[in-house]
């Protein structure tokens, strides 16, 4: 009989629970972390950024950002030392027809089409709240009572992953806050607790730890560490495997002057201003929700349909 040896079964592969949630929420792309989103996810994330709204607070004014933001912008915000192997860069082929028709036809041709491509002065925004502080910036000195914002943008990362709750493409919304440590400090408290009653609310489990941000490198630790010995970050975790460590689906963050100095952001009395942001995972809140309550939005708890209107 010619019949193979083979070797001992393979062990089934490890089945994240979120999976099983796939279909309800996500079609595949052909990249890990980049999904087309279904018409019944999708209706959760609006139906979240209306709530997030609705909780809004007053003298709040609202932007949306695109999906890209200027080079030198980021470059400035220090992202090149703290996060440089998660940004996306924009590039093109430039030049004249005759150059970019050349370096187009290198693919039918089987060849490296990608090695003419030229760096453009725009990156992939990683984080909502970046572009709004040369805006404040240009208006000069920030008024006493502060500023708020209200910001919103689909953010990149470079960390493809086969989780559902860690995607390269995912949407980000922000409250931020621009004035004195007083009001900086004040307004990351009201919000961790306005954000625990919106997790009550959508009938979500949760605790809220200290964090820090993963720095890149070794010279990263130490930020991380420093980060977490003043207490700049937290964040809202949600449990998504069972007891295993929860996944980050909100973040409250204090930066101390490091953008007001960065941007020229300053007091009337040249002070550099303060800041901070809640930020909104709008996809891990909603693929939060449906491994929560389950595949079918109908079938949820009537209060969470009734917070979200759905
Ligand atoms: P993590 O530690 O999980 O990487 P983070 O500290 O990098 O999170 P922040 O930079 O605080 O996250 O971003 C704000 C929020 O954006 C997070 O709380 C999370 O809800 C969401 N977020 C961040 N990275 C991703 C991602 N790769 N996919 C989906 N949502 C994300
Ligand atoms: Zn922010
Ligand atoms: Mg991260």
């Amino acid at each position: 009989m010619n019949m193979q040896v083979l070797d001992a079964p393979a062990a089934p592969p490890k089945v994240d629970p979120l999976d099983a949630f796939f279909d309800a929420m996500f079609r595949p792309m052909n990249a890990q972390g980049v999904y087309a989103r279904t018409g019944a996810y999708e209706s959760v994330v609006e139906a979240l950024s209306a709530l997030i709204s609705s909780r809004r607070e007053a003298d709040t004014e609202v932007f949306r950002f695109p999906p890209v933001m200027s080079r030198a912008h980021l470059e400035r915000h220090g992202y090149l030392k703290s996060f440089p192997n998660l940004l996306g860069c924009v590039s093109c082929l430039e030049g004249s027809e005759a150059e970019i028709r050349a370096a187009a036809d290198l693919h039918a041709a089987g060849a490296e089409w990608t090695d003419e491509l030229q760096t453009a002065d725009l990156v992939l925004t990683p984080a909502a709240c970046y572009p709004v502080y040369p805006i404040a910036a240009a208006r000069g000195p920030v008024p006493a009572e502060g500023y708020r914002f209200d910001v919103a943008c689909d953010c990149f990362r470079r960390e493809p992953s086969p989780h559902l709750d860690r995607l390269q493409s995912f949407r980000m919304r922000e409250y931020v806050c621009i004035g004195t440590p007083e009001q900086v400090s004040a307004f990351r408290e009201r919000w961790i607790g306005r954000a625990a009653a919106l997790a009550d609310d959508l009938g979500l489990p949760y605790t809220i730890e200290q964090a820090s941000d993963p720095f890149f490198g070794r010279v990263g630790q130490i930020m991380a560490f420093s980060q977490l010995e003043q207490s700049l970050k937290f964040e809202l975790l949600i449990p998504l495997r069972g007891a295993a460590a929860g996944t980050a689906c909100m973040s409250f963050n204090y930066h101390r002057e490091h953008f007001g100095t960065t941007w020229d952001l300053r007091h009337a009395d040249g002070e550099p201003a303060h800041t901070g942001c809640v930020a909104f995972g709008m996809d891990r809140l909603a693929v939060a929700l449906f491994a929560t309550h389950g595949g079918t939005i109908a079938e949820w708890p009537a209060s969470v349909r009734d917070a979200l209107r759905l």
